[in-house]
């Protein structure tokens, strides 16, 4: 390959931002090992997002084109992205459209409500040290908005017999302060005014199956 070809070659990797706004949140004298996200940096332009996730050594998440989503976040939105050609849209977020018609189509981003519906759910009976008290929790995976695709998160706000398939959510974000720019910075809860469906078999059995649960936490210190 003669030196002109490789001038000629297209350049493969845009060149690197510069990243000044930075946010470390690792808490001091962390003795156990486990997971935890322990800082984020912003590039000048806005465009990227790094994140700092400690899992036994440290880790760097870099967001790249997906780094408004994450940013979003932090201001309390919901980020998706539409393929301007056929305009199937996604949250999660994916940076080229999946129809092959559209020949691999750079996406373009949208505003999320921040409204959903269950698309499927189970009940976690056990779960990581760090959640153990919370049992029993409720992960769904919703549709936000017109998404083409479900995310994952928990809901809140409901007994585990009471979810529905179907059933309209909102999406809650936690304070301000207390946001990371990661997923857990919301959870989904059922949607104002959405009340249960009466007690049935079904939802017999699942209180069954449940109660040992609540019965076991009261046990942790
Ligand atoms: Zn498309």
């Amino acid at each position: 390959m003669s030196a002109e070809t490789i001038v000629r070659k297209k350049k493969k990797f845009a060149d690197e931002p510069n990243f000044s706004e930075k946010k470390e949140y690792r808490p001091e004298n962390v003795k156990e090992t486990g997971l935890a996200f322990v800082g984020h940096e912003i590039s000048d332009d806005g465009k990227a997002m790094n994140q700092f996730l400690h899992y036994d050594q440290l880790y760097t998440i870099r967001h790249g084109l997906n780094s408004k989503f994450f940013k979003g976040l932090l201001e309390g939105k919901i980020w998706a992205t539409r393929c301007p050609k056929c305009g199937d849209t996604w949250v999660p977020v994916r940076t080229h459209c999946w129809n092959l018609d559209c020949n691999l189509e750079k996406t373009e981003w949208v505003e999320m409500p921040l409204t959903a519906k269950v698309h499927t759910w189970t009940i976690a009976g056990w779960s990581g040290r760090s959640s153990l008290k919370r049992l029993p929790i409720i992960l769904v995976y919703a549709v936000i908005g017109n998404s083409k695709v479900a995310i994952a998160n928990e809901l809140h706000g409901i007994e585990p017999r009471d979810v529905e398939f179907g059933m309209p959510l909102k999406i809650v974000f936690k304070q301000k302060e207390e946001r990371k720019g990661i997923i857990t910075d919301f959870h989904f809860e059922p949607a104002d005014g959405w009340e249960p469906s009466p007690m049935n078999p079904e939802k017999e059995r699942i209180q069954q199956l449940v109660e040992p649960v609540y019965k076991w936490v009261q046990t942790l210190k």
